[in-house]
């Protein structure tokens, strides 16, 4: 399987990004590091709503995305980056 730096699902059912194994327990928002359950490789969950739930692995991402989310972890608490990432969909959907 090809290595994603993100992945997207919802809180039933999301993949690991690194080993493919299927999620199913993602159940709060918590922009700090985790870990998939099944490869135990770093990662961050972001639970934004029930059909909307990403996987991240620094690791894999590039070095922006990277440096971004540890801003994001230092900085912010949990409802401002919800807030954050609404509001940069809005910028990503302009036209
Ligand atoms: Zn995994």
């Amino acid at each position: 399987m090809k290595k994603e730096w993100l992945t997207k699902g919802n809180h039933q059912e999301i993949c690991c990004g690194n080993c493919g194994s299927i999620q199913n327990e993602i159940a709060a928002m918590d922009h700090h590091s985790g870990i998939c359950s099944n490869c135990n490789i770093s990662c961050v969950w972001y639970y934004l709503t029930n059909e909307n739930v990403v996987q991240i692995i620094p690791e894999f991402a590039p070095n922006s995305i990277k440096l971004f989310i540890e801003w994001c972890q230092s900085e912010l608490d949990e409802l401002e980056i919800i807030e954050l990432i609404i509001e940069l969909e809005k910028i990503g959907k302009l036209d």
